[in-house]
């Protein structure tokens, strides 16, 4: 291992992923620094980071918070700098003295920082999942023209990831992969009565059976729209398509995900479902490091299930599959109105079922382009945004059902 140790910008280090991502360097110091951490506006947590890690730089993305944050460093007599908006964000993500990125913002707003790590060629640990399925293939060839690592963060992904021989991009059908096995927990309402599902309220979408993680995945988990994103991240992190994707069923979470080859082998990565695991893997790849993961108990887990997913109770699912098969823009306006739906439903102004409903009013009422640059992108973005939010002002789809 390196003299000295790498230093790392964590965005949305007050996040679930986040503090987990401290978690690991925390354990590794000699391995690992802190070099910036940023949050949207979470200041109390952000300075107790500060406090422990002591990095460089601290950014919160909401300016208003600034003073807050200034104040409270400089009470901590920390010489950490301070910083502001979602420029600063973009800027700690591309420092010189910055060799890894934890790109784990939640939603639209991590794209720009996630591009800017790339961009910059540094190892981007990106569990951002949205910025892949916002713009996948700009990202992509950001990545490949800079030179930057991209290791997935996403557990299913890192878990492919693993399963796959070294030289992948050379092609998953040059290295002998047939197809790549997604497992999904199917979340807390994998069994629930289907007219039931109506009626959910959002303590009950977050109740995630296997893992804790931040509101809005979880609620893209219980919808599957969390498998549905995952798909597309898998494409363009795979260079693949849907055909070659399975989702899995798999309620204990135990098994990570798949990869099948031609010969007939399936390989799996397998561990409690703790995200300290793939985090320790990708800052330390091709090394292994400690996590803090309790070991895995086979005998304990006993048993694995597995079933096929059902499309009539999940359509978020299938309105995904759709979306990248449409291509261009249509993945970043379904992105978008996903983001806006699940706002909606945790702060209770629509129901659960409504999700898939508003993101199916914004699709259709939107034309897809190319996805050809970030403009684009960011306009379609903006676009269904305003197109979902409308929808929910007006309550039209509420009366719908
Ligand atoms: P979280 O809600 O717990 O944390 C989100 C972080 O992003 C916080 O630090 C918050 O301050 C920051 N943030 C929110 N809005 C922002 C904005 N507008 N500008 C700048 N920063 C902002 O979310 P999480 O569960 O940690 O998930 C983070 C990302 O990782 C998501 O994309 C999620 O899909 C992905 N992910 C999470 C898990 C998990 O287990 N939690 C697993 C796989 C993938
Ligand atoms: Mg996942």
């Amino acid at each position: 291992m390196s003299a000295s140790p790498k230093g790392v910008t964590v965005l949305g280090a007050t996040g679930t992923i986040g503090v987990n991502t401290l978690d690991v360097i925390a354990r590794h110091p000699d391995r690992y620094r802190a070099v910036a951490l940023t949050a949207n506006g979470n200041v109390e947590r952000l300075l107790e980071q500060c406090r422990t890690h002591r990095p460089d730089y601290a950014v919160v993305a909401d300016p208003a918070h600034a003073g807050a944050l200034e104040a409270g460093i400089r009470a901590a007599g920390l010489s950490t700098r301070v910083m502001a908006g979602p420029e600063a964000l973009a800027e700690v993500a591309a420092l010189p003295e910055t060799d890894y990125v934890m790109a784990a913002i939640v939603g639209g707003a991590g794209l720009l920082p996630s591009l800017a790590a790339a961009r910059a060629g540094k190892r981007v640990l990106l569990a951002n999942k949205e910025a892949l399925v916002m713009s996948g293939r700009l990202f992509m060839d950001q990545v490949r023209a800079s030179g930057a690592e991209l290791l997935p963060i996403d557990s299913e992904h890192n878990a492919i990831f693993q399963c796959m021989p070294s030289d992948f991009s050379r092609g998953l059908p040059e290295v002998g992969v047939e197809r790549i096995l997604l497992t999904a927990s199917g979340g807390p309402f994998r069994r629930l009565p289907v007219q039931d599902l109506e009626a959910v309220t959002p303590d009950q979408a977050c109740a995630h059976p296997n893992w804790v993680m931040g509101r809005k995945i979880s609620v893209d988990s219980a919808s599957m729209m969390n498998k549905g994103l995952e798909l597309i991240e898998a494409c363009w992190l795979f260079d693949t398509t849907p055909e070659r994707v399975e989702v899995v069923l798999h309620p204990q979470s135990v098994i990570h995900s798949m990869v099948a080859y031609t010969d007939g082998s399936v390989l799996a990565q397998l561990g409690n479902p703790d995200m300290r695991t793939p985090i320790a893997h990708a800052l330390a790849w091709p090394e292994r490091i400690t996590s803090g993961v309790a070991p895995l108990d086979i005998m304990e887990i006993a048993r694995l299930d597995f079933e096929r997913p059902d499309m009539e109770r999940f359509p978020c699912l299938r309105l995904a599959y759709e979306a990248f098969s449409a291509g261009g823009t249509a993945t970043a306006i379904l992105n978008a109105a996903n983001e806006v739906a699940v706002d909606a439903f945790l702060s209770a102004r629509i129901r659960f079922t409504d999700i898939p409903r508003l993101i199916s009013h914004a699709l259709e009422t939107l034309p897809h382009q190319e996805a050809d640059s970030l403009e684009r992108i960011l306009a379609a973005d903006r676009e269904a945004r305003e197109v979902a939010a409308a929808a929910v002002r007006e309550g039209r789809l509420l009366e719908r059902s």
